[in-house]
């Protein structure tokens, strides 16, 4: 992985450095290197016990904003293999491919679109000033074959953006769904990228995970629903995040441009690294489905009902990644809180509380009580239906909480003597540690109110 060096952010809060969310990722449970008992995979990882759950509950909530909640977006999940012409239609057999260039002295490989402006013209490695050898190009596609006979096989890739399914569908979804324009399609799923430089733990990995809305509508209205989009999406980062302003806009200058777009915008979020794309806005006019139309033969204009109108519909994207979303969350709510009275650290992760892995740990004050032990145990066995739920008696309760504030458990219910006595339990808020004390019966509707997006 990269060796960055530890910058300020804007606000004095320090960055976190990623080698810290790597730590913790690894000794919790949250990401393993893939196949490391054989030295591992470059940009391939592995989700663990809490990671998964951090990620379906990430997919989920996406899932619920965008499609749940909207009467005109549907969703679909395509496969990974898919006709290989549908890689010619979308251009990126052809055009899908990094320029690299190494450094003949330190050998440092570069991508030529991230280097500085100076260092392309002068023929200088940002890194050691040393001379960069003569570009070379790669596609990022990755292959595969379909069948088995040797001569009958026959290429294909591995899909290298999950959002060309929804255009493949899009005929098949407004002839079975009765979707009428305006309306939008939705797809989480997995794409691969041979990324010659993969790097930053899961920030660049070859398979990773993608979150697309495509999104058609009559050409008239196309600026009117690019803006709705973009502030949608802006406004569900923004309501995710504590450090709000390392999130903005970055409209792309008109050299990135593609010749469709009158414009695209990359939501960025800043980090140890800077400023880095985590979802892109893009406007892509007939493009997709003029060119799927033009290489299957099959018409995939659309009819309005009402008008008569026969039209290729324009498409607003909004593209992003599981997998950047679980980096950046992570990294947003990291915190090393120096402890008042100056012993250890407490490190938590102020994760919001819907997306939390956990929502909520029960612990009895001692484990040698049989009572507050099975009073707990049957808390928890209640919750469990209800929400992630971890029992736990090991070690002392401030040690117990501070293994849940390391994983961002937003709230601790303690069964104590009391408890014995009136029912009541004692919860506790992970950031600002506060108790309430309140009774067993009120307990699933206080935390569900606080854990679930509604
Ligand atoms: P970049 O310029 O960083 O290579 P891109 O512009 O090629 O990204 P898109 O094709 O627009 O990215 O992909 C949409 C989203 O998918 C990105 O905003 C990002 O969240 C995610 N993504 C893209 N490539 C990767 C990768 N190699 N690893 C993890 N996530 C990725």
């Amino acid at each position: 992985m990269t060796q960055v060096e530890n910058k300020q952010a804007t606000n004095d809060t320090p960055f976190v450095p990623i080698e810290k969310i790597v730590a913790l990722c690894k000794r919790r449970g949250f990401v393993y290197p893939n196949s490391e008992i054989y030295g591992g995979v470059a940009g391939i990882y592995d989700f663990g016990p809490l990671g998964v759950e951090l990620r379906n509950n990430i997919r989920r909530f996406w899932w619920w904003s965008m499609v749940q909640m909207h009467d005109n977006v549907v969703g679909i999940e395509g496969a990974i293999i898919t006709h290989p012409r549908v890689w010619e239609a979308s251009g990126h057999v052809e055009n899908f491919v990094d320029r690299l260039v190494d450094c003949k002295n330190c050998k440092r490989r570069f991508r030529i679109d991230h280097l500085p402006e100076e260092n392309v013209i002068q023929n200088k490695c940002p890194n050691c000033g040393g001379e960069l050898m003569e570009p070379r190009t790669f596609n990022l596609l990755m292959e595969t074959y379909l069948g088995v006979v040797e001569g009958e096989r026959m290429k294909t890739y591995l899909r290298g953006e999950a959002s060309q399914n929804i255009y493949l569908d899009f005929d098949n979804v407004v002839k079975s769904s009765r979707m009428q324009i305006p309306f939008g399609i939705c797809q989480i799923g997995k794409a691969f990228r041979n990324e010659v430089n993969p790097g930053n733990f899961l920030f660049r990995q070859r398979e990773f995970e993608q979150w697309d809305l495509q999104f058609f509508v009559h050409p008239s209205e196309m600026q009117q629903w690019f803006d709705f989009w973009k502030e949608k999406r802006f406004e569900w980062y923004k309501g995710l995040i504590n450090h709000k302003e390392r999130l903005h806009f970055r409209a792309h200058g008109p050299d990135e441009l593609a010749h469709y777009a009158k414009q695209a915008y990359d939501i960025e979020y800043k980090t140890i690294l800077g400023w880095q794309e985590w979802e892109g806005i893009h406007w892509r006019q007939d493009w997709d489905l003029s060119r799927h139309s033009e290489y299957s033969g099959q018409d995939l204009s659309y009819v309005d009902q009402n008008t008569k109108e026969r039209y290729i519909p324009w498409i607003v994207e909004t593209s992003g990644g599981v997998d950047r979303t679980f980096l950046n969350l992570l990294i947003d709510a990291y915190e090393e809180e120096p402890d008042p009275t100056g012993k250890e650290a407490r490190t938590v992760l102020r994760l919001h509380p819907t997306i939390a892995p956990v929502k909520v740990a029960v612990l009895p004050l001692q484990k040698n009580k049989e009572e507050l032990v099975t009073t707990a145990k049957d808390i928890h066995k209640k919750l469990q239906r209800l929400m992630v739920s971890q029992y736990d008696d090991v070690a002392n309760i401030g040690r117990r909480y501070r293994r849940q504030d390391e994983i961002g458990t937003p709230y601790c219910v303690t069964v104590d003597f009391q408890t014995l006595d009136d029912r009541t339990v004692t919860v506790r808020e992970r950031d600002q540690m506060t108790q309430v004390r309140i009774s067993i019966d009120e307990l699933p509707l206080y935390l569900l109110e606080r854990v679930t997006w509604h």
